[in-house]
């Protein structure tokens, strides 16, 4: 069985179509999609990214961008430019997509994994961007491996030892790496808004079968999703940092 473990796509269908083309053939190349969260918020097409995820055999858990959409969340934190990018996403939401996100759980077990946007410890707010913080979350579920998203940078943070010391791994492209047991916190990093410098979507095939972790990654015609953002408006600082990968 083999997951595409995708995340943070922030309503940039071009990046998702271009991630489900790179990644082959639904049955043959991988049977089942792992989302991370973050369907919608910031970019043009909330509604086509939901239909697209829900046109294919999928787990997807709630990101707080989701929950924004929704009302759900106190967003005076957000800053200005995602404040109104929430408040367009709201209006533009159908209401059979918004029952969507209402009805997405925020943690999910599945065999040795655990699925949570921010972290096992604060499911949907927390960033675990460094060693320190995914120390801190191990004690916070049960499995070897949790799958997270929420800082749109794709890395592995690794228990080392016993002492709960930990390091982060970066990410290697089209390599598998195996999953050996120990555990780990694993970021596929963003499709849709990648932060790493780098503008290309991310994503991972995670083969539980042979148990390995690939990371990949795809450039994508940004300059299209640009123009639509344009077109509806929205803040430049959001169009622009597309082409940057921050
Ligand atoms: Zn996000």
């Amino acid at each position: 069985m083999r997951y595409l473990v995708i995340s943070d796509l922030h309503a940039n269908l071009t990046a998702l179509e271009t991630v489900l083309a790179d990644a082959g053939q639904l049955g043959q190349d991988y049977d089942f999609v792992w989302c991370l969260g973050d369907v919608v918020g910031y970019g043009p097409d909330p509604n086509e990214c939901i239909d697209r995820l829900r046109s294919l055999p999928h787990l997807c858990i709630a990101g707080n961008h989701d929950w924004a959409a929704l009302g759900r969340l106190d967003i005076r934190t957000f800053n200005a430019d995602a404040r109104k990018a929430v408040g367009w996403t709201r209006e533009t939401l159908t209401d059979e997509n918004l029952a969507f996100l209402e009805a997405l759980p925020i943690t999910f077990v599945l065999g040795d994994f655990t699925l949570a946007h921010g972290s096992p410890r604060e499911p949907v707010w927390e960033y675990i961007l460094d060693p320190l913080i995914a120390a801190l979350n191990f004690s916070y579920y049960q499995t070897p491996y949790c799958l997270v998203g929420h800082t749109h940078t794709p890395v592995i943070f690794r228990m080392a030892g016993d002492r709960g010391e930990c390091d982060a791994v970066a990410p290697e492209y089209n390599m598998r790496v195996r999953l050996n047991g120990s555990r780990q916190i694993i970021n596929p990093g963003s499709v849709g808004q990648p932060r790493d410098s780098d503008p290309r979507a991310s994503y991972a095939i995670l083969d539980v079968d042979n148990m390995t972790w690939e990371y990949r990654r795809i450039p994508y015609d940004y300059k299209l999703v640009q123009q639509r953002m344009e077109r509806s408006d929205m803040p430049e600082r959001l169009i622009n940092r597309l082409e940057h990968g921050w």
